[in-house]
């Protein structure tokens, strides 16, 4: 098992005041009870980085600032878009990479996934790069397959220094925001063909899955989906569901280690 994660896409939500507040009360319960194993990260909306990560460094809190997208480009003409080196000014150590939101509602196809994790992976930043399938492919039974080949598009020509820095979040489409949990056989199965297609591609990273994961789902999903972590989206806008979801990860890695 590798070292376990969890990271909270709090997506277009939260303004400044209520970001800040979340953070803090995401310290409190830290403090209270303490992780020993898993990284946890936030990803706030960008308008709400720096403030996020002041509270972060002045309560010491340990968590890993993330963004939930950057522009491909270094810099220039690019309305509305930012780049990797104003992320990392404030702080941001990984970034989400071709979340299905981004994909499906913004047009982000495979290739342009494959040359912004080239960017943030490239710089050392962690690059958590989601994949997954819709509902049709999975009743069609092609699976595997789809999320073979966006693994693919999105691995096959990275440099080799950068691969290191790679996550992969499997989200199946029909269980992200719908409350509908994948099955935790599900997710092994699934997890088990993502990891042979990293082999092949000589890519050696950890394995979350996400899709309305929550504090009552979380422990029995790492035990049985044999899951590196997870990316939660609805359950991180609430510190007392997000914090429960990291100790359940916490708890049985501590059990299987
Ligand atoms: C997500 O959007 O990455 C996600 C997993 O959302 P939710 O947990 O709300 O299904």
């Amino acid at each position: 098992m590798a070292a376990p994660a969890v990271y909270g896409n709090w997506k277009m939500n939260l303004d400044v005041v209520e970001a800040i507040h979340l953070t803090q009360q995401l310290g409190v319960l830290l403090r209270r009870s303490p992780l020993e194993h898993v990284e946890v990260g936030v990803a706030p909306p960008f308008v709400d980085l720096r403030s996020v990560g002041s509270v972060i460094e002045a309560d010491r809190l340990g968590l890993v600032l993330c963004a939930q997208h950057v522009n491909e480009h270094e810099s220039g003409a690019h309305t509305g878009e930012v780049s990797l080196a104003m992320l990392e000014r404030l702080g941001v150590r990984a970034v989400i990479v071709g979340h299905s939101e981004r994909r499906r509602l913004y047009g982000m196809d495979d290739a342009l996934v494959a040359r912004t994790l080239a960017r943030v992976a490239g710089a050392g930043l962690r690059a958590i790069l989601c994949v997954g399938e819709g509902l049709e492919v999975r009743e069609a039974g092609g699976e595997a397959a789809f999320v073979a080949e966006q693994l693919r598009a999105a691995l096959a020509g990275l440099a080799e220094g950068a691969r290191a820095h790679v996550t992969v979040a499997y989200e199946p489409l029909w269980a992200i925001g719908t409350g509908v949990v994948a099955e935790a056989a599900q997710v092994a199965a699934q997890n088990r063909s993502i990891r042979a297609t990293l082999a092949d591609l000589g890519v050696d990273a950890p394995v979350l899955y996400g899709g309305s994961v929550s504090a009552e789902n979380a422990a029995e999903l790492a035990h049985d989906g044999a899951v590196d972590g997870f990316l939660v989206g609805g359950a991180s806008l609430r510190a007392e569901a997000f914090h429960a979801v990291c100790r359940a990860l916490d708890d049985c890695y501590a059990a299987n280690r």
